[in-house]
């Protein structure tokens, strides 16, 4: 049995997304908005020494892990004392790229191939991108930060075939929404030639990507009205050709 943990390292955000509730509020759990301790860090991640099921980790929940002040330092750690997978079995990386050098890049693909850990251990980095162009994306993620994204994906992209990496696989998600449905088709090439051009398998997903390999991922949005929001959704997958068909795309249990 496996479980899916997060330690969340931080519920702060450095951008405002109009699909999410955690940027339209000033706190999220009930208390102000805080960066984890490197002391919490440690014991939790230490507190995983022995566990019989296969634990699955992810330094987010709420909030943007990269930009807490010590994030290249807690990833570093956490891989440096995994030796034999003996406190996670997996890791997963979700960002919005505003914050990501190409020394990060760097370290995150030298870490995914960490000697003396599973092939697999660093299974990807979750961008969340959510536009083709940079007008589309100020309006959807309350941030003029587009053009930076498309950058800092790209280079975290040519920086691991560079260093000739496997993984972490990228997923490139983009949730579905009215103010950027018309850039949905763009968004799908784009990315999908330019992971062609680097020589990638690449898999198309309108659910939570499940292959072991790079995924375009469009996701549906989380909202009061979700008929509304599943129709869009459906309708763009379809038109897409990554949902058959005929077929209704239904939420899997892993949905997120
Ligand atoms: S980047 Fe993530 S946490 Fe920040 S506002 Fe967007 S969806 Fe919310």
């Amino acid at each position: 049995m496996a479980i899916n943990l997060n330690l969340e390292l931080t519920d702060h955000c450095n951008i405002k997304c109009s699909m999410c509730s955690q940027s339209m509020r000033d706190e999220a759990h009930g208390m102000p908005m805080q960066f984890m301790e490197w002391s919490t860090w440690r014991a939790a991640l230490k507190g995983l020494e022995g566990m019989e099921e296969d634990i699955h980790l992810c330094p987010h929940w709420l909030g943007e892990p990269t930009i807490h002040p010590q994030f290249d330092r807690f990833i570093e750690y956490a891989f440096a004392i995994n030796h034999g997978n003996r406190l996670f079995r997996e890791f997963k990386l979700h960002t919005n790229a505003v914050v990501f050098s190409e020394e990060r890049a760097a370290l995150l693909v030298r870490l995914a191939n960490t000697p003396g850990l599973a092939e697999d251990t660093f299974r990807f980095v979750h961008f969340s991108i959510d536009a083709f162009t940079p007008e589309t994306y100020a309006v959807v993620k309350g941030a003029d930060r587009g053009e930076q994204v498309n950058r800092n994906v790209l280079r975290f992209l040519q920086e691991r075939q560079a260093m000739g990496a496997r993984y972490p696989h990228a997923t490139l998600a983009f949730v579905v929404q009215p103010d950027n449905a018309h850039e949905a088709a763009a968004f799908v090439e784009h990315w999908r030639n330019t992971l062609a051009s680097m020589g990638r398998e690449v898999a198309l997903s309108w659910d939570w990507p499940s292959q072991d390999r790079d995924t375009i991922y469009l996701r549906r949005l989380n909202c009061g009205d979700q008929a509304a929001s599943d129709a869009l959704h459906a309708r763009i997958v379809r038109e897409l050709g990554i949902a058959p068909q005929g077929q209704t795309p239904l939420r899997g249990a892993e949905s997120f």
